[in-house]
């Protein structure tokens, strides 16, 4: 456990970037942990249990800031809670199968509080890159900041920026138009004809949302399926968002909506738009030569990484997309200490995987490094580096 004069001045660091830290506390040995999302604080916590602390730095004000700042008030697990645990912590058996956002914040919350982790907060790592000479990672948050440490675990998420792709004419609508990120709930719609471009499960399920609030939705699915393909999708999505109806008297049916509605005429309770071409002042015009009128626009485009935008490391990760180039069950580890957690695109399965995995290989290297010591590092090459800290 960390001293309380250490997270007295942590607390005040975050607060007050012109509070000094001593340079004769640096530890380098402390593993920084970059983001404090679910990935983040499953390595921290795992790394507490085996006696091991770090330092966890996340931009935003809050843990789980995905699912506290951008997630929209539905949202629920799209995965059955066993499949969603993170280490050394099943959900309280009252959750439902399916935890609300409230459930699962407040489950990521308790989790924190159960290893103490205390993550510093508003610091917005803008770079980070190996110190040959030094034989540690230099991180830089916006507020110029530096750390350092032996071992960089990269835990800023899948989702970690906003994807918006190119649309012509993209300021010439007048209606507003936001990204599923900021979309809380239909309500703001209500009556509205709105496009909701993207049919992963957030525009699903942002569609659904729509059409409780009385507000009708339009989806554009970017290439266009064949009927069956895109009933098959619309029925997966239905399955994912609803879970299976069927034990409730409601089996889903054999054929889709959209073949429903082009061999009965009956119309399905969303409709399905090709590719955007180009949006105009009132609406938009399609790749199969429609154009037609809409008040509001969701984009449920995605996000990426914000990996390339601030490591300085090319080898572990993809310049192109910010994901590790070795996929799963190898995309976890790095070199000189580089370790990636949350990056398998298997949700919180996967990063309960790899933090599990990390927190193990920094624990042997970490007790080899205690017990036979590399030379210190000379005090010159610290100079600037601010954080301090008392490993147990
Ligand atoms: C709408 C939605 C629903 C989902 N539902 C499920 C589900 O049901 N089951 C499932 O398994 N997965 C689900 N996922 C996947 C989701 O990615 C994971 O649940 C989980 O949030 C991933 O955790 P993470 O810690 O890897 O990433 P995130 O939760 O994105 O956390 C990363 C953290 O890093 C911080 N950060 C980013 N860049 C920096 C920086 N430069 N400096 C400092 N901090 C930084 C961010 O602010 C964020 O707090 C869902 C995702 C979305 C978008």
């Amino acid at each position: 456990m960390e001293p309380l004069h250490i997270q007295e001045m942590e607390g005040k660091q975050a607060h007050d970037s012109a509070f000094p830290l001593p340079h004769a506390e640096v530890d380098i040995h402390r593993p920084i942990i970059v983001g404090a999302g679910p990935s983040g604080i499953a390595v921290a916590a795992c790394l507490k249990a085996k006696g091991i602390d770090s330092l966890v730095l996340e931009r935003s004000d809050c843990i789980a800031s995905l699912w506290q700042h951008r997630a929209y008030d539905r949202l629920r697990l799209h995965l059955p809670k066993r499949y969603c645990e993170l280490p050394l912590a099943p959900y309280p058996p009252r959750f439902p199968t399916y935890p609300t956002k409230p459930q699962f914040v407040a489950y990521v919350e308790s989790y924190a509080r159960r290893f103490d982790v205390q993550p510093v907060f508003r610091q917005n790592v803008v770079c980070a890159e190996h110190d040959g000479e030094a034989g540690l990672w230099r991180v830089k948050t916006a507020a110029g900041r530096e750390y350092a440490a032996r071992f960089l675990v990269v835990a800023t998420g899948e989702n970690a920026d906003v994807f918006v792709p190119k649309i012509e004419g993209y300021d010439k609508f007048s209606g507003p138009v936001l990204h599923t990120s900021s979309y809380k709930s239909g309500e703001a719609f209500r009556g509205k004809k709105v496009l909701v471009v993207g049919c992963g499960n957030s525009g699903m399920e942002v569609c659904l949302d729509l059409c409780d609030y009385d507000a009708s939705p339009h989806l554009v699915v970017r290439n266009a399926l064949p009927i069956r393909g895109a009933d098959r999708l619309l029925l997966l999505a239905a399955r994912l968002i609803l879970g299976d109806t069927a034990h409730l008297g409601l089996p889903r049916p054999l054929v889709g909506p959209l073949e429903l509605k082009s061999l009965t005429g009956k119309a399905p309770v969303l409709d399905v738009r090709p590719a955007i071409k180009r949006l105009r002042k009132g609406g938009a015009e399609f790749s199969d030569g429609r154009a037609e009128d809409f008040e509001a626009i969701v984009l449920a485009t995605g996000y990426k990484s914000s990996v390339p935008t601030w490591l300085k490391e090319r080898k572990m990760f993809s310049e192109e997309d910010g994901f590790p180039r070795r996929p799963f069950p190898n995309s976890w580890k790095g070199e000189k200490g580089l370790y990636a957690v949350g990056f398998t695109k298997r949700g919180l399965l996967g990063a309960g995987i790899d933090a599990r995995k990390i927190a193990a290989d920094i624990e042997r290297n970490w007790r080899t490094e205690k017990e036979h010591p590399t030379p210190a590092v000379p005090e010159q090459l610290l100079a600037g580096v601010e954080q301090s800290s008392g490993s147990t």
